[in-house]
């Protein structure tokens, strides 16, 4: 799953990313509400977990940003403060679930699990760049009337390039976004993706989408 993590204290950000990589989900980390509200406009993410006490705008009011911006992904509030007031704030700014700190990885990892399985609206499912067109909900991927097999992180690479078609982004975002904090990766390892995938591309169309922008990284083109 893609799991935005919204957290102002960059240890506990850390430590919630690490865990939740280690389950294998993609992970963006926003350090406050102005960049958590940015982030989440991007693309669809799964879950996305929410400290409701942040430096510029407070979770609550950023919950509200997301619901008056159309973003439908479903929220989990952690909060310092576990009164019942402070609940019920959240869950009527339209939080999914509540979690009170300090708690357990295995209670956090449980609740992102079941928020991930309700079935997320279907508009907010399909990612499309020129003729590709990528649906998250399903898992399915497409060159115009084709279906690609790609395997779950060919997926997750092909739709950051998606995320940000048209725009450069280098080896060190892509690591970042897709690879997150695992601690095996090489460098070259996205240079390796990038050539399985403009192979499963190329399969189709002979066109190079996936350009190479010498010194800096790639770039996907929509048009040519
Ligand atoms: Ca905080």
């Amino acid at each position: 799953m893609r799991v935005l993590v919204v957290e102002d204290e960059p240890k506990m950000a850390a430590l919630i990313k690490r865990v939740l990589v280690a389950e294998r989900h993609v992970v963006d980390v926003a350090p406050d509400g102005v960049s958590a509200v940015a982030l989440a406009e991007t693309g669809p993410h799964d879950v996305i977990v929410l400290d409701r006490g942040l430096p510029d705008i407070d979770g609550v009011t950023v919950m509200r940003l997301l619901k008056a911006k159309g973003v439908a992904s479903p929220v989990l509030m952690l909060t310092a403060l576990g009164s019942v007031d402070d609940r019920v704030a959240g869950l009527d700014a339209g939080a999914d679930d509540y979690l009170a700190k300090p708690f357990a990885f295995s209670e956090l990892l449980a609740r992102i699990r079941a928020l991930g399985r309700r079935p997320a609206p279907l508009a907010d499912s399909r990612l499309t760049a020129g003729d590709i067109v990528l649906d998250e909900l399903r898992h399915v991927a497409q060159v115009g009337d084709d279906t690609v097999d790609l395997s779950a992180r060919e997926f997750a690479l092909l739709g950051f390039f998606i995320r940000h078609a048209n725009q450069v982004v280098t080896r060190q975002q892509i690591l970042d976004q897709v690879w997150g904090a695992e601690p095996d990766v090489y460098s070259n390892v996205v240079d390796l993706y990038v050539s399985y995938l403009r192979r499963k591309l190329g399969e189709l169309d002979r066109s190079d989408r996936l350009k190479t922008v010498r010194g800096v990284g790639y770039s996907l083109k929509t048009e040519a």
